[in-house]
């Protein structure tokens, strides 16, 4: 019986592994058989490995038309992307069709990084928790804490951003104040007006969280996803055996500790504010009459469309003047949330967004593992995604810092998992 549930585990694990390959091999060849980005570092010597693969398989990756991937985009992700671990993902909000999936490990293409690697969201995840708090009147427009250059909680001081203080939500988002977000996500867990117990109170957390698609497979059709981790009670009873409290999970109020996403989710989350509260599951094959509902049924997050307008306000404003501001530009109306997650090597840069503010045309999410602060490589891969898609084009001044960043390498520093 064990050895037959051992061969059972590894036929599945070779028929994942068969689907993975045949969805990087459509991915890679869809990058390099579009021309305009093929040209963009001349001489590449993968080049004709992906044209070799071309026709091997069979006609659907000769054609990839089944796929609803943007042929430039793709492209152009595939070759930014280069010799970093991470993943780009873009989304087209109105349907859930992925228009770009581009992923990187020092071993080559995985597409485990976009869909199945659980990571810290670092303050991406402020603007679901904006959104959380505000539907739980834990807070309004209008609160405020204090904040100079960061805070002390017991005997941990936890630093900020340079920013005037007092700080309100709208600006609380736009220059990512870890003090705003840790106050009110604590004190939402220690309402005890509101929330007979914190159990309740992290439950009530927990089901608006999940309701934008965070912590859960979201049901991609690709095999493989994974949900990652968002806390609840029994897992907190678990984890810290009964004992903790609001200052035990204060971490995920920033998007650090016990709160890992996958970049599909934060991609997914930036499609979900796009749309003023509802997303559809991502897709990247086109649909069929099988997957028709599956891939066309809106899902309705809890928060109410009243609480959206301000988080968006504060998504604006840290492109044109908070912690994105180096990527802001009159081209277009981006809203994003930068990322860092502190890491034992160099953090990583992490960057969620979409375009335009009003009628959005695209989601993303740029997660660069040892990539910095959000604002030094996630932010302005994500803006020349973003250009790419909405104008069709780079400008010439774009078109120079994609070469610059295709041509950056960071593949120094070992990935934790590899330390061990
Ligand atoms: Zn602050």
């Amino acid at each position: 019986m064990y050895l037959c549930n051992n061969n059972e585990n590894n036929m599945r694990v070779n028929v994942r592994q068969q689907q993975h390959r045949l969805t990087l091999l459509l991915l890679g060849l869809i990058a390099f058989t579009t021309s305009a980005w093929a040209q963009l570092q001349p001489g590449d010597e993968q080049l004709p490995r992906a044209t070799a693969t071309a026709s091997a398989p069979g006609p659907r990756v000769i054609t990839g038309s089944n796929l609803t991937i943007d042929r430039k985009l793709q492209s152009l992700a595939f070759s930014l992307i280069k010799g970093k671990q991470g993943s780009i993902i873009a989304i087209d909000p109105s349907n859930g069709e992925v228009l770009c999936m581009a992923t990187n490990t020092p071993s080559g293409e995985n597409v485990d990084m976009a869909i199945a690697s659980a990571l810290e969201p670092g303050s991406t995840i402020k603007v679901a928790q904006a959104l959380t708090l505000l539907s739980c009147y834990e807070v309004d427009s209008e609160s405020a804490v204090t904040c100079n250059r960061g805070g002390y909680y017991g005997r941990t001081h936890v630093g900020c951003h340079r920013h005037k203080s007092p700080i309100k939500l709208e600006d609380a988002i736009a220059y990512s104040c870890n003090t705003w977000f840790l106050t009110y996500f604590q004190a939402m867990i220690a309402d005890r007006v509101n929330y007979a117990s914190q159990d309740e109170a992290l439950t009530t957390w927990d089901r608006y969280m999940r309701s934008m698609g965070l912590g859960s497979p979201l049901g991609i059709d690709i095999p493989g996803e994974r949900g990652g981790l968002l806390p609840d009670v029994d897992y907190m009873n678990r984890r810290y055996k009964n004992h903790w409290n609001e200052r035990t999970i204060m971490w995920v109020g920033m998007g650090q500790g016990d709160l890992l996403l996958t970049p599909l989710q934060l991609c997914n989350l930036a499609a979900s504010i796009a749309n003023r509260g509802w997303y559809i599951t991502p897709h990247i094959h086109k649909l069929t009459a099988a997957t028709q509902e599956q891939y066309t049924t809106r899902h309705e997050t809890e928060v109410s469309p009243l609480f959206y307008p301000i988080v968006i306000d504060g998504m604006r404003k840290a492109v044109t003047s908070g912690t994105a501001a180096g990527i802001n530009t009159k081209a277009y109306t981006l809203c994003g949330k930068t990322g860092t997650a502190e890491n034992s090597g160099k953090d990583h840069s992490i960057f969620i967004g979409f375009a335009p503010k009003d009628q959005p045309k695209i989601a993303v999410a740029v997660y660069i593992m040892h990539g910095g602060f959000g604002a030094d490589l996630a932010a302005p891969i994500a803006s020349l995604i973003v250009e790419q898609y909405l104008k069709g084009s780079l400008s010439s001044a774009s078109q120079a810092r994609a070469k610059r960043i295709a041509a950056k390498r960071l593949f120094a520093a070992p990935t934790p998992e590899a330390k061990k």
